[in-house]
């Protein structure tokens, strides 16, 4: 099983190379799957077409147009390896038999039925599966799995058919104890145990799709993430739980992740009785919108108001502030603001379970670097913190340099924005 991103298959060149790649695989005896992407930034391109034509395009209709560019990809594909020599056969998800739920633009897998995928290896065919798509279960509409997610068609193919493990190729080496746009001096990982690569995808790296992971880990497919440009071994993302060695030969982190897709709601005023925080995260519920980070003040002596802040994807700003303004005066709270202009900086690494001075190192490398704190959440392994979106990059770079994560020789980006 293979896959690889948009910015290997941005031009009709890199296809032919993704083509000679593909069938290096098959000459060597295995019997190949490759999931594909669109080429280049064709997903993007594709939607502001949607949206010069209407503001709020329909979702169904949006699946439909964004799905055609991972069907351009395959079908190239397909040609460039039959111009090799070789018998490609080129599949919409649909055909695949990736069955997903009906919500259009970010469905989950719910089936892989492969039948046609493991007919076509058995007539000895290299098998090609457009990414990132599915047909719903009860409406047979084409759906889209969520931006980024032809890694999880990967992943859940790989799964279905039994692969033994899934490589994904892209424009970076591997995985990288931080963004190497951002650091230069970040260091590729060897190897990270599936809940590392969780809480990294989780909190903004977008090496790999977050859902791409869970998958991994439920149904323990190995993962191995390489670059399409080199030979060079990867990343292995796979269960380390029997990793041998003395957890004092761990590095305290695996690596610093930041995320500039979030935003931040601050409502003031509110009243600090039973139930008005449920009341407030209800309505935001109700829009299906998840948030991530949450404080609450304590209330102030003589007002008995208290502030509660949290953040949410940009996306969803607009709709969550809406809901809120309609409960305004039933809740009785006094404001609401509304701020896109943050980051988060997550530090990461099953190492700090047994180490308590993480927090203190992690706050005070971000002080020297002037960085302000604005809000702190945690997990067992996990520290983040949301900053000035100006700040970021200070942010990140400090916390890679304090946790000692720094490498002598500076990292190789062979494509793509990072987008
Ligand atoms: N082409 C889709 C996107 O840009 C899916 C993917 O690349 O994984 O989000
Ligand atoms: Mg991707």
């Amino acid at each position: 099983m293979q896959k690889f991103g948009g910015s290997s298959v941005a031009d009709a060149e890199s296809i032919k190379r993704v083509a000679r790649r593909v069938l290096a695989t098959k000459q060597q005896g295995h019997e190949v799957v490759v999931v594909i992407s669109a080429m280049g930034d064709t997903t993007d391109e594709l939607m502001d077409l949607a949206l010069q034509v209407s503001p709020m395009p329909a979702p169904r209709e949006l699946d439909m147009l964004l799905t055609s560019g991972e069907r351009m990809s395959a079908a190239l594909l397909a040609m460039a390896i039959g111009d090799l020599g070789a018998t490609a056969r080129s599949f919409t998800g649909s055909q695949a038999g990736v069955i997903t739920t009906g919500t259009h633009g970010n469905a989950r897998i719910i089936d892989i039925t492969p039948g046609r995928i493991e007919s076509a290896l058995d007539e000895g065919d290299v098998v090609i599966v457009a990414g990132f798509q599915g047909v719903s279960q009860d409406t047979k509409d084409i759906t889209t799995l969520g931006r980024g997610a032809s890694d999880t068609t990967a992943v859940a193919l790989a799964a279905a058919l039994g692969a033994e493990f899934c490589e994904i190729y892209t424009d970076v080496d591997g995985v990288y104890t931080a963004d190497p746009r951002i650091v230069p001096s970040a260091r590729q990982i060897p190897e990270i145990s599936y809940e590392e690569m969780l809480e990294m995808a989780a909190c903004g790296a977008k090496i790999l799709h977050l859902r791409c992971v869970e998958y991994a880990r439920r149904e323990t497919v190995p993962v191995h993430v390489r670059s399409s440009f080199s030979d060079k071994a990867g990343t292995w993302v796979k269960d380390l739980t029997d990793r041998q060695g003395p957890l004092m030969e761990q590095a305290l982190i695996s690596g610093v992740a930041h995320d500039r897709g979030e935003a931040k709601i601050t409502i003031t005023g509110v009243p600090d009785r039973i139930g008005e925080a449920a009341r407030i995260f209800q309505t935001i519920a109700a829009q299906e919108v998840n948030i991530d980070m949450i404080v609450q003040n304590v209330s102030h002596v003589d007002t008995s108001r208290t502030d509660i802040s949290f953040t949410l994807p940009k996306t969803d700003g607009r709709e969550a502030v809406q809901a809120l303004q309609a409960i305004q005066e039933e809740v009785g709270f006094e404001d609401l603001l509304y701020n896109d202009q943050i980051g988060k900086v997550s530090v990461i690494g099953v190492g700090m379970r047994s180490h308590p001075g993480v927090t203190a190192r992690f706050f005070s490398a971000l002080a020297e670097a002037d960085v302000n704190i604005e809000m702190i959440s945690t997990s067992e392994i996990r520290i983040s913190v949301v900053v000035d979106a100006e700040r970021v990059d200070a942010a990140v770079r400090a916390a890679h340099t304090a946790f000692g994560l720094d490498a002598e020789s500076e990292a190789v980006v062979y494509a793509g924005t990072g987008r």
